[in-house]
């Protein structure tokens, strides 16, 4: 993916977390956050979850323009 700001190639990686990887419209306290909500979007690949794995969402950095951009499943 080439970043939409600069066009420059970006590298691929992944965005990890212990207990999921959500966007949500407003911050909440971090415990609340599996409890759903309609403006959450659960960013994780849905394979996540295991002990040693935890969740993860790919994603793509410019480090140039200092951004992360990544596409989430429906
Ligand atoms: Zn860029």
């Amino acid at each position: 993916m080439n970043c939409p700001f600069c066009g420059q190639p970006m590298d691929e990686g992944v965005i990890q977390s212990r207990d999921g990887v959500y966007w949500t419209a407003k911050a909440r306290p971090v415990a609340a956050l599996p409890l759903g909500g309609k403006e959450r979007i659960d960013l994780s690949d849905g394979m996540g979850g295991g002990l040693f794995s935890g969740y993860k969402a790919a994603a793509f950095c410019c480090k140039e323009c200092k951004k992360i951009v990544l596409e989430y499943r429906d």
